[in-house]
């Protein structure tokens, strides 16, 4: 059966977050959606799935909220929920970068380029591509020339600009991210920090796959997305090139999974047999680990 994920976010002042949370909660249960929504003073944050009509069902009654009449879904196919449950959290920031001052969105951000647009500024000379996202999903597929921060998570982005990146305050910077939205403050953060010509993807590399024109061009390899898919194709022509390796062979590889150790949870490309000679894990002490995931699921002794 064909299922729909809609992936979605808006900056928009949101008075009373927990009772926008138990609407959410009780809306989604309703319709029977499942997926993951996060809620916070500064806007909202879901990715849901369901069956067309579900999913259609959502979208209008969120739109008749006057908040979100024009918040843009983005919606891609799925054979199946790409979620097992139906959470809503409120947290401080639907988007969190671990910031002194946080940015508003609404007040600082970068430029916004189509993706037809952002196509062609890429192909400029003297302009520098930045990933604005982790490295194991830069490492799974990017856009051709990019630079990859060398973060776990994007808390850890800022930092990692303030030691490896300034000298770049003078060029025009490309950034993008997933969907959008980690961008909307990541590119308000680097105008905060003096970069003079900033630019960022709108609708993320989601939506710049499924642009008519640009058919996902110079992107190489996959993207990863935080659902059950785990990865998914953006471009669509012949030109994709397979860019993952597997962390111990270095084969070409698209597989990712997540260290058995559940202490580390590092997200790690792997190929079937070096997961199972490795436990599917990072290094020798999460292979030891006693709580080792692989080892538990497999039903093999421990002590290896
Ligand atoms: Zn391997
Ligand atoms: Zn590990």
């Amino acid at each position: 059966m064909n299922y729909q994920v809609l992936l979605y976010y808006k900056y928009v002042p949101i008075e009373d977050p927990e009772t926008f949370r138990d609407e959410q909660k009780a809306l989604c249960d309703e319709i029977g959606l499942m997926g993951r929504i996060l809620i916070a003073h500064e806007g909202i944050n879901g990715t849901v799935s369901g069956t067309p009509e579900q999913t259609e069902q959502y979208m209008q009654a969120m739109r008749k909220d006057p908040r979100f009449f024009d918040i843009v879904f983005k919606i891609e196919e799925s054979q199946g929920h790409a979620f097992r449950k139906m959470k809503v959290k409120v947290k401080p920031e639907i988007v969190h970068l671990s910031l002194e001052d946080d940015v508003n969105p609404h007040q600082v951000t970068g430029k916004h380029l189509k993706p037809k647009d952002f196509y062609e500024a890429m192909q400029d000379d003297d302009v520098v591509i930045l990933d604005a996202r982790n490295t194991y999903e830069y490492d799974l597929g990017h856009f051709r020339n990019a630079i990859r921060p060398d973060i776990e998570t994007f808390r850890e982005l800022p930092d990692w600009i303030r030691k490896n990146f300034s000298q770049y305050k003078d060029k025009k910077v490309l950034t993008y991210c997933t969907g959008g939205i980690r961008c909307e403050k990541f590119s308000g953060f680097l105008v905060e920090e003096g970069f003079k010509d900033v630019s960022q993807l709108e609708g993320g590399i989601i939506s710049y796959g499924y642009d008519e024109e640009v058919k996902g061009r110079l992107w190489d390899g996959k993207m990863y997305v935080f659902d059950d898919r785990i990865s998914v194709p953006v471009n669509r022509t012949d030109e994709a090139k397979v860019v993952g390796e597997c962390y111990y062979c270095g084969e070409p590889e698209e597989r990712i999974v997540k260290c058995g150790n559940p202490e580390c949870n590092k997200h790690i490309i792997m190929c079937e047999d070096c997961e199972h000679e490795h436990l599917r894990s990072c290094s020798s002490e999460c292979k030891e680990h006693d709580w080792n995931r692989y080892v538990k699921e497999h039903g093999m002794n421990t002590g290896v």
